[in-house]
């Protein structure tokens, strides 16, 4: 269910497995993406359920509709009537408010400045990454008050630089917005480490305590990876204060 859980100065960070919901498959077991396939039910239960492991209240959670993009917003509360917006950044400085962001290989990035009681949760993958989506989150945070010499940044299960390959020309144009994310896979073709440009692009905004989940979602059985099964469920990484 909760694969990964920390908590730092009353900033809470927490990321699924696959495990544990009531999906059938291929979405089995704990998928939490509304957008897949899967029964609206499964989701809404598996929603509930690892609200309910984190203690947190499932009607408290914000989520995204994640397009890519490098776009982020300030929420004070769930979007209710309104649309979800197409956002792959959400900012929040409400105290029990949980952001969520949904993953299937891509870089699900949390972070908090605890001090300043400000939040984000963002999607990165390829495309957030060359477009800049983590620094948009950061700016949108300082922009509230956050220092990113406080910020605490977590990035949880995602595909890593040995598996995920893609075309010369792909790597090079990645790897010239970003050089650290330029890779190889174990077999000697072009990669692309979208979580080391990730942490790259952190490093400098500043923000120095960084950890990167040691998973890999296509080389694990226990986490959704989208360029493994293609029709797949999504995990969720939730960021929230106290
Ligand atoms: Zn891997």
């Amino acid at each position: 269910m909760i694969g990964q859980r920390e908590s730092v100065s009353g900033a809470h960070f927490a990321f699924t497995d696959r495990w544990g919901g009531v999906s059938a498959a291929p979405y089995e077991e704990l998928n939490l993406g509304g957008a897949v396939g899967d029964a609206p039910d499964a989701v809404r239960a598996n929603r509930e359920l690892a609200a309910g492991s984190l203690g947190v209240d499932p009607a408290r959670v914000v989520w995204m509709n994640q397009v890519h993009g490098a776009d982020a917003v300030v929420v004070d509360g769930p979007w209710g009537d309104r649309p979800v917006p197409e956002v792959d950044a959400i900012v929040t400085a409400r105290r029990g408010l949980a952001l969520a962001v949904l993953t299937a290989d891509c870089v699900p990035v949390l972070l908090a400045d605890p001090v300043a009681g400000i939040v984000a949760a963002a999607h990165a993958g390829r495309p957030g990454l060359v477009a800049g989506v983590v620094p948009a989150a950061v700016r949108a945070m300082t922009e509230l008050g956050a220092d990113p010499a406080r910020i605490v940044a977590r990035t949880g299960p995602a595909v890593c630089g040995r598996c995920y390959e893609v075309p010369e020309a792909m790597r090079a144009e990645v790897a010239a917005v970003e050089p650290a994310a330029h890779a190889e896979t174990s077999w000697g073709t072009p990669a692309v480490d979208v979580g080391a440009g990730v942490h790259a692009q952190l490093e400098r905004l500043g923000v120095c305590d960084r950890e990167q989940a040691p998973v890999c979602t296509l080389e694990s059985g226990d986490h959704f990876s989208y360029r493994r099964d293609r029709t797949t469920g999504r995990l969720a990484g939730y960021v929230w204060l106290d």
